[in-house]
Formats: structure tokens, C-alpha cells, sequence
């Protein structure tokens, strides 16, 4: 996808109407042509009587261009979901569902947050590759916010208030690579091992700042980088970087993360920055074309533990 709009303007001559997004939808999804789900043929008429809907000449099975995408079943029109996506896609820092609101003029919080969700939910590919080769990993502690408090610091040495977050980052020669962050519940041996099992590939070097909890990992070179007299920030540059402006981000865009919904908004972030020199990726995987996603319920998306 060459032809990726590179601005507003340009987006909004490439999508006009919803009839340019089913266009976008039918080709992204059947590159060589329209091909049936139930039986294969490569026979089919667009229904004039239902939109972008492809009825099968061979087994009648119609089907609809959104099928399979974060865009079924809604009731907004095709143009919006495509606007939220490339908004999303391409803010350098996100977008919260009360900008969303105002700038796409949607009527009511609940609908914007929805459509947020919705496309956050797409930024998790299945199956995604782990972290391999040199591999920083480290943890930090991110500030909490509450409904009634804005923001609850803590403050001294308790852990009320804040979550613990681990942070894994691939070292390549121009800098890092890909990244993963993960809400954890402590700092034990037994979480922070579960963190390098599901995240970095078998084989992999990882570098930690030598605290207990990291070494004898299964199946990773553990290479315990010590620290000593030295600040945690040279030794483990990337992962300090990263933590760094999660909690910039976290602040600016969201006023502070919930606890419930920790997991969903560092994947959020983790996802914008692994493709952060590949926006027409993010846009088509927030859409979520060539993925195919269960539907996904107001029940389960306000509880994320609910996830798959
Ligand atoms: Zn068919």
C-alpha cells in the first residue's frame, strides 16, 4: 500500500464517502478479487438492495465487505471509522476518546469511546512474533488514576496508587527495535519469568539490571548486566527511554492510566510505537483487515479481563 494518504487533505480526497471506503475494504481484503468464504467461487454480484454486500453466484451466500473487520455490524457510517483509524494511526501520540468526540463532531462520549475501543482492541495481533536477539528488560511503576482522583501519587515507598509495569525492548544497531510493556503484579521471580517466557523468543540475550528476580529464565541467555554504582539509565538506555515517555504519554494524552484498563492502553502504546515508521500498517490493522476478530460486546470491552 504505496498510495497510503500522507495528509488530511490527501485522506479526505482518497475517502470521500462511504462508497470510497467499501472500495478501499473489498480490495485491501480480496487483492486478486472478490473470492466466496463458504465455497470459493470468484462469482458475485454487489447487491444493489444491501451495501457493500457480495452475493455468491454459485452458493447465494452474501457477503459484506466489513465482515471479519472492527467495522461490523456498526451503525456508523463507513467514513467515520475510517477517519478514527487514520486519526489514530497517524497522532504520533494517540488520541482520546474525548478528541475523537470533537474532532469527528460524534454525537454522544459513550459512542467515541466505543469506536476507541473498539480499534484498540485491534492492536494486538495474535500470534505476533516474540522479542529476539539482544533484548533490554527492566520494570518501572506507573502512576494510577481513579475516578474520584485524578491522579493518586502514592508517595514514599508505598505501592498504592501505582502499577508495576515490565518493559522489554529489542537492541538493534541504529537503535531499538520492537518493544512490549506488561502490567504485572509484582516483582517476584515467578512474574517476571512469566514476562520473558510469553515475550522474548527462545535464544534470546537478555539484559537486566541484575536484580533477583531475573536470572535462571528458561531458555534465555540471561546475561545480568549489574549495575553497581552506575545509574539504571546507561545500562539499560532503551527500556529507560521507553518507560519514559509511556509516562509522558500516559499523562498528556490520558491524565493517567486506570488500573483496569492498564493492559489495554500499554498495548495501545507498544502498538503505535512498533509501527511507528509504518502507518499504513497501523491504520489497516486498527481496521482490522486481515485479521479476523470475535465480536466484541460493550460487556466485554468495559471489562478487559474478559479479553480472549
Ligand atoms: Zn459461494
Amino acid at each position: 500500500m504505496t498510495d497510503f494518504p500522507r495528509s488530511l487533505l490527501e485522506f479526505q480526497r482518497r475517502f470521500p464517502d462511504p462508497a470510497a471506503c467499501a472500495t478501499y475494504l473489498t480490495a485491501a481484503r480480496w487483492p486478486d478479487g472478490f473470492v466466496c468464504p463458504a465455497c470459493g467461487s470468484r462469482k458475485a454480484w454487489a447487491l444493489a438492495t444491501k451495501a457493500w454486500t457480495f452475493e455468491c453466484a454459485a452458493c447465494q451466500r452474501q457477503t459484506s465487505v466489513t465482515a471479519g473487520t472492527v467495522l461490523h455490524g456498526s451503525k456508523l457510517p463507513l467514513t467515520v471509522w475510517f477517519w478514527a483509524a487514520y486519526l489514530m494511526a497517524t497522532h504520533s501520540n494517540g488520541i482520546s476518546a474525548l478528541q475523537l468526540q470533537k474532532q469527528l463532531g460524534l454525537g454522544s462520549y459513550k459512542t467515541a469511546w466505543l469506536l476507541c475501543a473498539k480499534l484498540r482492541r485491534a492492536m494486538v495481533a495474535p500470534g505476533r512474533a516474540l522479542l529476539s536477539g539482544l533484548v533490554e528488560v527492566d520494570e518501572t511503576e506507573i502512576i494510577c488514576r481513579s475516578d474520584d482522583d485524578p491522579l493518586t501519587g502514592g508517595g514514599g515507598r508505598s505501592h498504592r496508587g501505582k502499577m508495576p509495569v515490565a518493559g522489554a525492548v529489542e537492541v538493534q544497531a541504529a537503535g531499538p527495535g520492537r518493544i512490549r510493556l506488561i502490567a504485572i503484579k509484582d516483582y517476584a521471580a515467578k512474574t517476571l519469568h512469566a514476562v520473558i517466557r510469553d515475550n522474548i523468543a527462545a535464544g534470546a540475550t537478555v539484559k537486566t539490571d541484575g536484580w533477583a528476580g531475573y536470572p535462571g529464565a528458561p531458555e534465555v541467555n540471561h546475561e545480568p548486566h549489574v549495575i553497581g554504582p552506575m545509574a539504571a539509565h546507561l545500562v539499560l538506555p532503551w527500556t529507560h527511554r521507553v518507560f519514559s515517555n509511556l509516562k509522558t504519554w500516559a499523562l498528556g494524552v490520558y491524565h493517567g492510566l486506570r488500573r483496569k484498563h492498564l493492559q489495554a492502553y500499554l498495548d495501545e502504546f507498544v502498538f503505535r510505537f512498533n509501527r511507528r515508521r509504518t502507518r499504513h500498517a497501523a491504520f489497516r490493522s486498527l481496521l482490522g483487515i486481515g485479521l479476523t476478530l470475535k465480536p466484541a460486546s460493550y460487556q466485554m470491552l468495559i471489562a478487559p479481563e474478559a479479553r480472549a
